[in-house]
Order: C-alpha cells, then sequence, then structure tokens
C-alpha cells in the first residue's frame, strides 16, 4: 500500500469519527428543534381556541351553568359558528362541557343531549386552568388505542361568562390539526433548520479540509525527513545505511529467487586534489557528476550510493561475477571521459572493489566488508577493479605493498621465465618446454608463482602479468628457432585470463610479430578453470585451436570433467596432475588411474603428458603405460633461459626410461 492510499485510508477513518458526533449533535438539536416546534404549536392552538372561545361560543351563552343544558337558540348560534368549522376542517373536534365532564354539546352531533361521562383534562380546566397537549383524533376512545385519527392538539378552556366576575359555566374541549399549526410554526422556523443543517455539514467540511491539510502537510514533513535521513543531500543517493537496507532487501529477495549479486565500493582516487585544487564547489560538482554517470549505468533496481566522502557503493542484482565485471568495466570508462570543472578538463579514477552474494558471504555485512577489503586492495594495488578472494584476507600491510611491488615488477622486468622441458618417451627427444614464471625479488630474492600468483589473480594484474609472459615466452622461442630449435613453448593462462576477451588476438597478433607458426606455441588452461567457467572458456580455447594453437588441459585430475565435457573440448593433450604421477610407484590404485587417463586421452586422440616425474621407475612405468611425454624433477627442474638451450644440447640423445644425470 503507497503512503497517499494510506494517508486517504487513515483519512476516510477520521472522517467518519468526527462525522458520529456532528451527526449526534445534529440529532440533538433536531430533537429541540420538534420540542420548539411542538411547544410553538401547543400556544397557537391555545391563542387560536381562545379566540374562538371569546369570539364565537362564549357570547352565544346565556350565563348559566352548562350543567343545567343548553336552551334551543343557544344550540342553534354554537351549531353556525361550529359547524364551518368542523367542515372546512379547521377544527377536529368541538364540545362543550360542564364543570362535571358531562358533554353538552357536540359539534359533530348537535341533536345530542347531554351525555354522561367524566374527563380529566375537563375537570381540570374547569378549575380554570387551560390545559393543551398533542394528540391523535380518538386516542380518548377506548376502541381506537392505536391512535388512526388525525395529529391534532387538544386544548380545554374554562368557559366564562361575561362580566368582572369571570365564573365558569363550563369547559370548552376544541381539537386542532395539527399539521396545518407545524407548517405556519415551521415556515417562520424552517430557515432557523436549514441554517442548523447546513452549519453542521459546514462545521463538518471545514474540520475535515483543516484536518487534510494539516496531516498532508505532516505527512510530507515526515516523508522530507525520512528522505533526508536516508539520502545524502549534495547527490541525492541513498546513504550508507539506505544503502545497507537495500543490500539486504536485495540479498533476501535473491535468495528467493536463487540469483546472485555484487556488492561494490568505489573509491575515487586523488579527489582531494580536485577539492584542493579547483576548490569546494567544484568538488561538489564532480561529486553530482560522477553520482549521476553511476546512475545512467546500471539498470533500474540496482543500487547506488553515496557511501561518504568520496565513497560510492552499488548493489548490482541478479549478475555473476563476470556481468560485475563488465558494469565495472563501464563505469570506468565513464569516469574515464573528462568533464570540464572551473575551466579545467577533469577525469576521474577509481578504486573498485566487489564481492558476490552467496560465494563470499552469506550476510550483507560480511559481503559489504569483504567488497571493502577488495577495494583497499584495489586501491593499494592500483589495479582499477578487484573481486574479493579468501586471498585479500591475509592482506597485511606487506601484503599489500607486495601488490603494489607486483604492480612495479611487471612494468620493469623483474619477472623472469624459467622453462623446463617436455620430453617425448619414444624418442627421449625434447619436444617443447614449459614457461614457468618467477619474481626476482629486489630483497626477498627469486620467488615462485605460489608466492604472487593468488595476488595477481586477486587484483586483476594477471592480465598483464600474462601479457607479459606471452611476450617474453614467444620472444625467447623466436630465438630458438632461429637457433634451429624447433620445438614447442607452453604458457599457463589462469582462469581470470578468459574473462580478457582479447587474450587470442593479442597472443595471434605477438605470434605474427615473431613470425612463430601457431603449432610451436601451447596454451595451458587448468581443468579446474575450465571446470567455474565452462562457455568462455570453450569459446576461447576454440579459437586458440582452429588457429593452430596447441591447446593443453593441465593437472588433469583434479577437476570432475565429464567425459561428455571432455570430448567436446578443442584439446591437443592432457597433462596428468602431478600428484597421480608421484603418488604412481607406491600405489597401485594411481597407477591404474595413471594408466585409464592415457587410455583416455588416446582415444579421444590427445598427446598425454605426465608432469612431476621424480624418479626412474615412475618413467619406466609411465613408458610401460605408453604415455607420450613426460616432464619432472627426474630429468630437469625449471632452467634459465640461458641454462636451456646447453641442457637441451647435451640430453638430446636421452633414451625412453632412461634419466639424465
Ligand atoms: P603447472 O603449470 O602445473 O606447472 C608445473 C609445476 O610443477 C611447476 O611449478 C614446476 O616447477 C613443478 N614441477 C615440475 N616438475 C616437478 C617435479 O618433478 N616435482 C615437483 N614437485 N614439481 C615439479 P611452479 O613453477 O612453481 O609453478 C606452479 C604453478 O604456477 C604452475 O603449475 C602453474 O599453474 C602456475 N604458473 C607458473 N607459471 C605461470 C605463468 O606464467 N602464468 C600462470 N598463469 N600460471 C603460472
Ligand atoms: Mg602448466
Ligand atoms: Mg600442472
Amino acid at each position: 500500500m503507497s503512503a497517499r492510499t494510506g494517508g486517504l485510508r487513515l483519512f476516510g477513518w477520521y472522517a467518519l469519527a468526527t462525522a458520529l458526533p456532528i451527526v449526534l449533535l445534529g440529532v440533538g438539536l433536531g430533537r429541540m428543534y420538534q420540542s420548539q416546534m411542538d411547544r410553538r404549536a401547543l400556544e397557537q392552538a391555545v391563542s387560536e381556541a381562545n379566540a374562538l372561545a371569546t369570539a364565537g361560543i362564549e357570547p352565544h351563552l346565556g350565563g348559566r351553568a352548562l350543567s343545567t343544558g343548553l336552551l334551543g337558540p343557544e344550540r342553534a348560534a354554537l351549531v353556525a359558528t361550529a359547524t364551518p368549522l368542523l367542515d372546512s376542517g379547521s377544527v377536529l373536534r368541538l364540545r362543550l362541557r360542564d364543570t362535571a365532564g358531562h358533554v353538552v354539546f357536540d359539534a359533530a352531533h348537535p341533536d345530542r343531549g347531554t351525555e354522561a361521562g367524566t374527563d380529566e383534562e375537563a375537570e381540570e380546566a374547569a378549575t380554570g386552568l387551560v390545559v393543551r397537549r398533542l394528540t391523535h383524533l380518538n386516542s380518548d376512545q377506548v376502541d381506537a388505542r392505536n391512535h388512526v385519527g388525525a395529529h391534532a392538539v387538544e386544548v380545554y378552556l374554562p368557559v366564562h361568562v361575561g362580566g368582572s366576575s369571570r365564573q365558569i359555566l363550563g369547559v370548552l374541549e376544541i381539537y386542532l390539526p395539527y399539521g396545518p399549526i407545524a407548517r405556519s410554526v415551521a415556515a417562520s422556523e424552517r430557515l432557523m433548520l436549514e441554517l442548523i443543517i447546513v452549519g453542521l455539514v459546514a462545521l463538518w467540511a471545514l474540520i475535515g479540509a483543516i484536518t487534510w491539510s494539516v496531516t498532508r502537510r505532516l505527512r510530507h514533513t515526515a516523508a522530507t525527513n525520512e528522505h533526508l535521513a536516508l539520502h545524502d543531500s549534495l547527490t541525492g543517493l541513498p546513504n550508507r545505511m539506505l544503502f545497507a537496507d537495500r543490500a539486504s532487501h536485495a540479498i533476501a529477495a535473491a535468495g528467493r529467487s536463487g540469483t546472485t549479486i555484487a556488492v561494490v565500493v568505489v573509491d575515487l582516487d586523488r579527489f582531494k586534489e580536485v577539492n584542493d585544487t579547483l576548490g569546494h564547489d567544484n568538488g561538489d560538482a564532480f561529486l553530482r557528476h560522477v553520482a549521476d554517470s553511476f546512475e545512467r549505468l546500471v539498470r533500474p533496481g540496482d543500487t547506488v550510493a553515496r557511501l561518504g566522502g568520496d565513497e560510492f557503493g552499488l548493489v548490482l542484482d541478479g549478475v555473476d561475477s563476470l556481468g560485475a565485471r563488465d558494469v565495472l568495466d563501464r563505469l570506468e570508462q565513464a569516469l574515464a571521459v573528462e568533464v570540464e570543472l572551473g575551466g579545467v578538463p577533469v577525469s576521474a579514477e577509481a578504486s573498485i572493489g566487489f564481492a558476490m552474494w552467496p560465494d563470499h558471504g552469506s550476510e550483507m555485512d560480511e559481503i559489504l566488508q569483504c567488497a571493502d577489503l577488495a577495494m583497499y586492495a584495489a586501491k593499494e594495488s592500483r589495479a582499477g577493479i578487484v573481486e574479493y578472494s579468501s586471498a585479500l584476507e591475509h592482506f597485511s600491510p606487506a601484503r599489500l605493498a607486495l601488490v603494489s611491488q607486483l604492480r612495479r615488477a611487471i612494468a620493469s622486468d623483474e619477472l623472469v621465465l624459467h622453462y623446463q622441458p617436455k620430453l617425448e618417451l619414444r624418442t627421449g627427444r625434447v619436444v617443447g618446454v614449459e614457461a614457468l614464471v618467477r619474481w626476482q625479488h629486489p630483497t626477498r630474492g627469486l620467488l615462485l608463482p605460489a608466492e604472487f600468483l593468488e595476488i595477481a589473480e586477486s587484483t586483476g594484474l594477471i592480465d598483464s602479468m600474462t601479457d607479459w609472459v606471452i611476450e617474453h615466452a614467444l620472444r625467447q622461442l623466436a630465438e630458438w628457432h632461429a637457433a634451429s630449435l624447433p620445438f614447442t613453448v607452453a604458457i599457463n593462462v589462469s582462469a581470470r585470463n578468459l574473462r580478457d576477451e582479447h587474450l587470442p588476438d593479442k597472443i595471434f597478433e605477438r605470434l605474427r610479430a615473431y613470425d612463430i607458426a601457431p603449432q610451436y606455441l601451447e596454451i595451458e588452461l587448468t581443468e579446474t578453470a575450465v571446470i567455474t567457467n565452462p562457455t568462455r572458456a570453450t569459446a576461447m580455447l576454440t579459437r586458440l585451436h582452429d588457429a593452430g594453437v596447441r591447446v593443453s588441459l593441465d593437472d588433469f585430475g583434479q577437476g570432475y570433467t565429464s567425459l561428455a565435457h571432455l570430448a567436446r573440448l578443442p584439446l591437443s593433450e592432457l597433462k596428468i596432475d602431478r600428484s597421480f604421477i608421484a603418488a604412481m610407484s607406491s600405489t597401485r590404485r594411481d597407477n591404474a588411474i595413471v594408466s585409464t587417463v592415457i587410455e583416455l586421452g588416446h582415444q579421444l586422440g590427445l598427446d598425454v603428458v605426465a608432469e612431476g616425474a621424480e624418479t626412474d621407475d615412475t618413467v619406466a612405468a609411465l613408458v610401460a603405460l605408453g604415455c607420450d611425454t613426460v616432464q619432472g624433477f627426474v630429468f630437469t627442474p625449471p632452467l634459465t633461459a640461458d641454462e636451456t638451450l646447453p641442457w637441451i644440447h647435451a640430453h638430446h640423445d636421452i633414451q625412453p626410461g632412461v634419466a639424465s644425470n
């Protein structure tokens, strides 16, 4: 229910509640008016009866007590007076009674003589009082209990003889119709009645109007206050509180619909410079511009909030990690567009961290903390966009320092490639080498991938690192090819590289630049990477494979690729994970696994490589199982580029099953 319909309903109740006392007041006033009318009607009836008595009755009576009966002329005069009144209906009943109450004359039956019978009102009037009452005609008759007669006013008047003694001769009983009297009274009172009704309705409407306008203003004030409490006044965006609330709601809704959510924290880089050099007004304008850009980029259901200072928050609904990255890439590009502030072109850079629900936590607070941490990592590594990963949890200041050092290392060629030969078991020839990256750290010595790969992947540095490896491995291969050693080089590609759609093009371009045929390049992608991004992995591998690049499925056996999927992947080679190779000689089970994988690879038309062979026995067993290629410490650990060529020359005659020394 909207606030407006809620307000209307409330007001409806209010109008009903106020109508009740006003209606009661109206009923009370109506009653008062009615009794006033009755009183006026009675007064008017008495004055009419009085007039009739003094002008039409008393002058015809001789002055004897009525108990002695009427004389003929008296009766005739009374009949002459009463009959037209009865006939016209202006009088309903006219009787004369003696002081004992007996009817002496009844205008309806003028010929009847005295009728015995008493009447309370008549007796009262006989004492000199005027009695008047609202009644119905015939209501005093025994057989007319239902008040069937017309509504009337009955008046009992003492009848006097003229002169000063004012002796009471009898009682005049007269019934006048109520209607005409009431009408004539009402005519004079109607205006008052109408005024009362109009007044009450106007009062009610006025109270209603005042209340409506007051409540509307109160509601408006309440809404404004709520808005102020939940929004940032500069940009009009939701503030941190509303952001948290929206994120919680989005999470709850996603929980029901089974979708995923990205929570993003964006911190502008060098905003302080804008503020300091261009002034606060321009700083504010810049923040509003950033807010607008964000709002234009997200979908209607998403939330953009200002978390404070130059920090913004986003809730992206129904996106996966790659989808979130797409949005954030566009966001980064939008920020890079220059705007003019105070005559100076200004663009923004931002550190963007994001975390995924439910992958990185189940509660909103957890997710927000993860996104915060990722943003912090992005800032430290100047990596632009960083997705949270558990690796970031160990982001001690030292580790964060490592991130910025790694960025520098890539740019300043502190990385080095070592190469591990791959030997064909059938011939003992070196058929290729695998390029393995190392970092020649200025103070910590030579670092293995285990010490920096995770950081590179979680901060996005992996992209430039892979570019670096491709460039240097191909350059090296070109040198070896020039020295008439036509073997292949294998390059490892991370799961995170799959989102770089341009990677195949960059590879083709570099192959062309160094004039290397594609079949001399091998791309190794782990089975786990393929499983986590099957669509992107298949798309990228297909492009590479179609162009002639060899594709190798690394660490095979670690993941759970279905055989159907495996058969569809565009592969040239399977690399059995070294954990199986290491365990071969000790357990028959691993022997069986290796044997099965070799068989499977061959059935699919793939070369099978065993990596991590450390002993002669292992090599012998692999020869026996028909494995194609072996790589391992048993021949040599990875070598520097300078060591590689002499090693290959010295070991070109390695015989199957015979390790070098
Ligand atoms: P990987 O691709 O499976 O590479 C093989 C690893 O096994 C290498 O470790 C190698 O030194 C080691 N190895 C080879 N023979 C033996 C052996 O007989 N015994 C034992 N115990 N180990 C052996 P390294 O160089 O430390 O690389 C580790 C992982 O780091 C690689 O596994 C690969 O996944 C990743 N990596 C290395 N270089 C790169 C790179 O340039 N880019 C990417 N994305 N990943 C890389
Ligand atoms: Mg590898
Ligand atoms: Mg491997």
